[in-house]
């Protein structure tokens, strides 16, 4: 292995789903639901396998009815215009978006600004586009960003933010004002903005703002989304980048030599989920946000300290008050002692002394789950 990947072995979520396999553990730590995503949805990616749709290579930029969903559904919740033939690019899942933006726009050297705790890819691919990474650490318990620091964290060699809200382990969704500042910032050092937006559906309390409405940031923002957290289909790795022709003729140059195209069928079934009904936003938000207070609720029981987040599908914990040290440690012996799998937050930090002890729950699961968890956790802790 180089040595850019140094310490990136294996990620946590495999992991500790590996340790919920072995142990037969209820399994909060890995984010995906319990529950796949709408029949109707199923259906149409079964009647694209059949018809013969997407079978074979589709499009590089992806099928043309997934591209205009994309739009479209940008229009109705945002009111954002993209051109479909040219300012969108479909990927295999966000994750893909990720690698092959931060290949695409990076160069060696180049500073990446990204909020601590990360989802575990950031590093990884900022360190394989070699370059380096700069955390702006979010503290509990409120998780907000220091914009002051932000802006002390800015050298001549700052080249991309790289931001994610709702935020992934913490909950943060950031508030328009944040938005604004980093967008201020952004326009005045000249800096790219890759946003993943993966949970911007999944917000509970404020509400998602895309970067890229806010004024100078359409020609320097990469969005990315996609259906896995939205649509509860985390296995159909669909997931597409919006941005100007330029950027996303950039990002499309690295993904090409990626997967080139992935999931054809898939992108088919994806179109019609973008454009199912209002309603059924609302009713995965508020279904979401229930487990969210079921679970913060039975947490806080069994003596965790709870952070609520105010977004995604993640709670995160300090096990401080059982007298903890490492959060790692923690959820490796979790499973035996409480029949349940969480993630140690602490692994997505650079400093993890930030995050030693902060342990993260997935409530994308069945209620009856959930409270089983809560109620074994409340007998091995309480
Ligand atoms: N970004 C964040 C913040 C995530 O939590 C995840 C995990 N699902 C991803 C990206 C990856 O998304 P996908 O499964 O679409 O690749
Ligand atoms: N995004 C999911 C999480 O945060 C996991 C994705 C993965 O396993 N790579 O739990």
């Amino acid at each position: 292995l180089n040595r850019r990947l140094d310490g990136l072995g294996t990620t946590i979520f495999a992991e500790m789903s590996a340790l919920a396999l072995r142990t037969g553990a209820i399994n909060l730590g890995q984010g995906f639901p319990d529950t796949d995503g709408p029949e109707s949805v199923r259906e149409a990616a079964v009647r694209a396998l059949r018809d013969g749709h997407g079978n074979q290579y589709p499009p590089g930029m992806g099928v043309p009815e997934l591209r205009t969903a994309v739009t479209d559904h940008q229009k109705r919740f945002y009111g954002l215009d993209f051109d479909p033939d040219t300012e969108v690019l479909v990927t295999a899942g966000a994750t893909e978006a990720i690698a092959a933006a931060m290949l695409a726009l990076l160069e060696p050297g180049d500073e990446v600004i990204a909020f601590e705790p990360f989802y575990d890819s950031y590093a990884a691919c900022v360190a394989m586009a070699g370059a380096v990474r700069v955390p702006l650490t979010l503290r509990a318990p409120d998780f907000r960003p220091d914009l002051d620091r932000l802006r002390s964290l800015l050298t001549p060699r700052t080249r991309l933010l790289l931001l994610n809200s709702p935020h992934n382990p913490t909950g943060t969704v950031l508030t328009r004002d944040e938005l604004t500042a980093i967008a201020e910032l952004a326009v005045e050092r000249d800096l790219l903005v890759v946003t993943d937006e993966v949970y911007e559906h999944l917000a509970f309390d404020g509400e998602h703002v895309p970067l890229v409405s806010l004024p100078g940031m359409r020609e320097r923002t990469v969005s990315i989304s996609s259906a896995g957290k939205t649509f509860s289909f985390t296995g159909w790795k669909v997931g597409w980048v919006t941005g100007s022709p330029e950027l996303v003729a950039a990002v499309r140059t690295t993904k090409q030599f990626l997967t080139y195209v992935a999931s054809g069928p898939f992108q088919y079934a994806v179109a019609e989920a973008l454009a199912l009904p209002d309603t059924y936003y609302e009713d995965i938000r508020e279904d979401l946000r229930t487990k969210r207070d079921l679970l913060a609720a039975g947490l806080a029981d069994a003596g965790f300290t709870v952070y609520a987040p105010q977004g995604t599908y993640f709670i995160t914990t300090d096990v401080a008050p059982f007298g903890e040290k490492d959060a790692l440690a923690f959820c490796r012996a979790l499973p035996e002692r409480a029949g349940v799998v969480a993630v140690p937050n602490s692994v997505f930090y650079d400093h993890p002394d930030a995050g030693r002890t902060q342990v993260r729950f997935a409530f994308c699961k069945k209620q009856e789950v959930l409270a089983e968890a809560a109620d074994r956790l409340r007998k091995a802790f309480a």
